[in-house]
């Protein structure tokens, strides 16, 4: 049996993957090596343009638990300064905590409803390509067995067995010269403060939650994520030969702890949680040279790796992962213009290395010494301009993301805002017209796209904010204009020949 995609990796753009294959039509097949789901925390939320993308397939409100469309969050930190995003009128912050664990249930759970299939416990060994096919060899529980896709998407993480074994080079740097502990402890009164979630420690003062602290000693940082269960997190600038732990005494935190604040959080294990203690020294901050050979495709970890300050590992990942299921939909379906799927690289590329400058900037911005205690005070003041926090808020969203270059519209290659128009069936937000992660041509006079409407959803609406907007399914125009000179061109190219 040949499948259409095969999915390597479970995790959060896997899964994701498989759900935007799945609504455009495409059987994939998910294998993921580990057995059962990973205990050990891993994000605590998702950060940017990512959680308005998850909006545009209506699983934002699944996600977070809340009602009606995402709110911007009043502020946010760069490298531990703060960001007043209050104070902007067009606010791109958007933020959406969730443990990594519920999002990976939560999006299985939604790619099983459409069908997808997942097998756990297999994991691919080897892997070989043709000029129609790739075959993997896989290890599955009762064995080994080999099977051939039209395409092979890795989203197998950092370690990426499919990128060595085609062996795409992964440049970049290992940077050594901290240690950083994590674990999930209780922190009673009066150091917790009761309905403020903050910490009021003795000698210091109080610190808030989802903040980062610098000291010249390090970082600190918590927050809560389940009743009275706080994720502490201590990072020191200690190039001391140290291994990385997964089960690191309680004490080796508290002790890191007090070493960066200079003062003592008293913490213990929490009732009936596994408290997760984790030591990891150092972080890598690398990216593939290409995300494409021949018929395989890197996203996600798989493709970059990078510091997780300020939290952009997902919305760089799952933003990859609706980058390249339309394509790879269109692929299958056989109707993908010529160069369709070289586009991913070409668009995606660029997102991951302003990802691994503004986080390596961030982690500069945090480390010890009078120098960057002076580079901080400059970079605060700088910040105390609106423009500047736009700039930085913008950078962080991936808000400043432009697909192509040379664009004649204003519009075209960027993210399309989430309008409220007016169509035959009543108020609509372009949100909710995206759902079914079809292209979507919004225009005010019908019928442009009449030839491709097997593809592309044509919605007539006077609020149109151009004569005629086509959009990508993943929230991009892909091509604006005032008149329709141009749409039917603008159509071949990201939609094909009509049938
Ligand atoms: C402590 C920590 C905190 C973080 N906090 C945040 C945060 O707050 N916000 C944020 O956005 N990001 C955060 N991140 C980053 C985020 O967790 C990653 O970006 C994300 O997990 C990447 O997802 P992925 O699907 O690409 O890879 P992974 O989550 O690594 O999933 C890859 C999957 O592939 C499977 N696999 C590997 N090899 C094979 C094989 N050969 N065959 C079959 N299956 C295989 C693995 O078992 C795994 O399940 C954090 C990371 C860590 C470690």
């Amino acid at each position: 049996m040949t499948y259409d995609v095969v999915i390597i990796g479970g995790g959060p753009n896997g899964l994701l993957l498989s759900c935007e294959l799945a609504l455009a039509g495409v059987r994939s097949l998910v294998l993921e090596r580990l057995a059962e789901r990973a205990t050990m925390p891993k994000a605590n939320g998702l950060v940017g343009r990512v959680v308005q993308a998850l909006d545009r397939r209506g699983l934002y409100e699944r996600l977070s638990g809340n009602d009606g469309p995402p709110v911007a969050v009043p502020g946010f930190q760069f490298g531990a300064l703060p960001l007043e995003l209050y104070r902007l009128e067009d606010n791109p912050m958007f933020i959406l905590p969730i443990p990594q664990r519920r999002l990976e249930e939560l999006l299985e759970e939604r790619a099983r409803e459409l069908g997808v299939e997942i097998r756990r416990g297999h994991e691919l060994t080897m892997l070989r390509q043709s000029a129609d096919e790739v075959t993997a060899e896989i290890a599955g529980p009762e064995g080994g067995y080999a099977l051939t896709a039209r395409f092979l998407v890795a989203a197998d993480g950092g370690h990426s067995t499919v990128r060595k074994r085609l062996g795409i080079g992964f440049p970049g740097i290992t940077d050594r010269g901290f240690t950083s502990r994590t674990g999930q402890v209780a922190i009673d009164p009066p150091v917790a403060v009761r309905g403020t979630g903050e910490l009021d420690v003795p000698g210091l003062g109080r610190l808030r939650p989802a903040t980062f602290t610098r000291t010249e000693h390090g970082m600190f940082a918590y927050g809560m994520f389940q009743p009275g269960v706080y994720r502490v997190s201590a990072v020191e600038w200690s190039p001391s030969p140290l291994e990385d732990s997964t089960s690191m005494p309680l004490d080796e935190l508290r002790d890191a702890v007090h070493r960066v604040l200079g003062a003592d959080v008293p913490m213990r294990a929490p009732d009936g949680v596994h408290p997760a203690l984790r030591r990891s020294t150092g972080a890598n901050s690398r990216q593939a040279e290409r995300y494409r050979e021949g018929r395989v495709f890197l996203v996600g970890d798989a493709a970059h790796v990078h510091s997780g300050i300020g939290g952009p590992g997902l919305n760089l990942g799952m933003q990859d992962v609706l980058n390249l299921g339309w394509k790879l939909a269109a692929a299958v379906h056989g109707w993908a213009p010529e160069g369709l799927l070289d586009t991913y690289e070409s668009e995606r590329h660029p997102v991951g290395e302003r990802v691994i400058m503004h986080t390596r900037a961030q982690m500069a911005l945090t480390s010890p010494g009078a120098g960057v205690t002076a580079l901080r005070a400059l970079f605060g003041e700088l910040l105390t301009d609106a423009s500047a926090v736009r700039r930085v808020a913008e950078l962080m969203a991936g808000a400043d993301v432009r697909y192509g270059d040379g664009h004649a519209h204003p519009m075209t290659g960027r993210w399309m805002p989430d309008l409220t128009v007016n169509t035959g069936s009543g108020p609509t937000r372009v949100a909710t017209l995206l759902h079914a992660a079809r292209p979507v041509l919004l225009t005010r006079t019908s019928g442009a796209a009449k030839a491709w409407s097997d593809r592309v959803e044509e919605v007539t609406t006077p609020d149109a904010p151009a004569e005629a907007v086509l959009i990508r399914p993943d929230g991009h125009v892909a091509w604006a204009g005032e008149d329709t000179d141009g749409l039917e061109e603008a159509l071949h190219t990201w939609f094909g020949t009509p049938a």
